[in-house]
């Protein structure tokens, strides 16, 4: 196929494909699934071999926000039933962290819900960074904490965080129907400040929620015009009691053909498959892998994940490796102007392009009768049960 021998010269160049070439990719048909999978596979591994980072997430804070995203089981009015507390202490919050890191977790992910931190949060957090470093070795750490204000980035990075995370979640064009209480330009603005701060870019994106196409390439095209280092791709998880309750818009074979046309857009950058692969994956996860070189382990932040210990089974029966401490995820070329430490693993790329698009594809929705696969996380931080790492 033309298609894919041109994606897989680009991708080996780490040179932009077209956005007709990245519609093309998901336009592709299932007979040729296959096919996209070994392409996108051969890029995969000329940046990142046969290995997969281990991500933990540890929701430092869940629920009662007063934003209103709709695909959040955390937002304003949300009727799902979530765990919900405020701000873990710093111990049980490295307590936690500690329990990924023992399941092979290379990156704690510090969550937090709400708009975004006052200064005194930053406080909170820098003082959860420390304890964590402190009591892990090596251990990079991300913070997710909303909507940066001035200075604030700067402080979490003098605290110690590696990576800062805010996602951009789908186009500009359609940020609006998602969300009313913020707008795509705030997203873009506060990954640039983490960015000026020195911390490594980590924004990604939720496909599944109507969007077109043309919405899944813009914005990651967007995601990569803005340079992030590590690229999360979710897959909606329709929560009961949230607007996008009903939106069950995704096969296994599409979801492969989204994070195909990542890899393609994103050939170097460190692709992670986030939340919602058990929903809409379900038994095809283990061919994400020869995409995506980055996972989350064990459970979400509001919802169970697949067993910690079959996420590993998963990366060995399917002929990959858990990434270790002692190797850089991000090759060569991405590291320039990094600091030193654990985040020395990231930063630069190349500016995105921007042509005319073909008509949307949207698939038509599937029936609700997956809905079981949702459920909500009863374990781990904020509960007196161990956590699913
Ligand atoms: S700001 Fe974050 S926690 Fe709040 S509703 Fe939006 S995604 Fe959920």
């Amino acid at each position: 196929m033309d298609l894919l021998n041109t994606l897989v010269d680009k991708g080996l160049r780490r040179e932009l494909p077209t956005r007709e070439e990245a519609l093309a990719v998901l336009a592709t048909s299932d007979d040729e699934l296959l096919d996209v999978v070994a392409a996108a596979g051969k890029v995969r591994r000329q940046w990142f071999g046969r290995r997969v980072k281990l991500n933990y997430l540890v929701n430092l804070k869940s629920g009662l926000c007063p934003e209103d995203c709709s695909y959040c089981s955390q937002r304003l009015g949300s009727k799902a039933e979530i765990l919900k507390y405020t701000w873990l202490k710093p111990d049980d919050a490295s307590k936690a962290a500690a329990a990924g890191v023992a399941g092979g977790a290379k990156r704690v992910c510090l969550v937090a819900s709400g708009r975004g931190p006052t200064d005194k949060d930053v406080d909170r957090v820098s003082e959860t960074i420390s304890a964590i470093k402190e009591q892990n070795e090596g251990v990079e750490v991300c913070a997710c904490l909303g909507l940066l204000s001035d200075g604030q980035a700067g402080r979490l990075r003098a605290a110690g965080a590696d990576a800062y995370n805010h996602n951009l979640n789908t186009s500009e064009a359609t940020y609006g129907d998602i969300c009313t209480t913020h707008d795509f330009s705030d997203r873009v603005s506060t990954v640039q400040q983490a960015q000026a701060a020195g911390m490594s870019a980590c924004s990604g994106l939720i496909a599944g929620m109507g969007e077109s196409d043309a919405d899944l390439v813009d914005v990651v095209f967007a995601l990569r015009d803005l340079d992030a280092d590590s690229v999360p791709v979710n897959f909606l998880i329709p929560f009961e009691g949230t607007p996008l309750a009903k939106e069950w818009n995704l096969t296994p074979q599409r979801a492969l053909r989204i994070l195909a046309m990542v890899r393609f857009v994103c050939p170097d950058v460190e692709v992670r498959l986030a939340g919602g692969r058990e929903v809409h994956l379900r038994s095809l996860q283990p061919l994400a892998l020869h995409l995506v070189n980055s996972i989350f382990l064990g459970d979400y932040l509001t919802s169970e994940g697949q067993a910690g210990k079959d996420d590993l089974a998963m990366i060995a029966d399917a002929g990959f490796e858990v990434e270790g401490t002692d190797t850089t995820t991000l090759p060569e070329h991405r590291r320039q102007g990094c600091g030193e430490g654990a985040c020395a693993s990231e930063d630069a790329g190349e500016p995105a392009d921007a042509a005319g698009e073909p008509a949307a594809t949207v698939p038509a929705p599937s029936d609700d009768t997956r809905r079981d696969l949702v459920s909500v996380r009863r374990r781990g931080a904020g509960t007196d049960l161990p956590p699913n790492a």
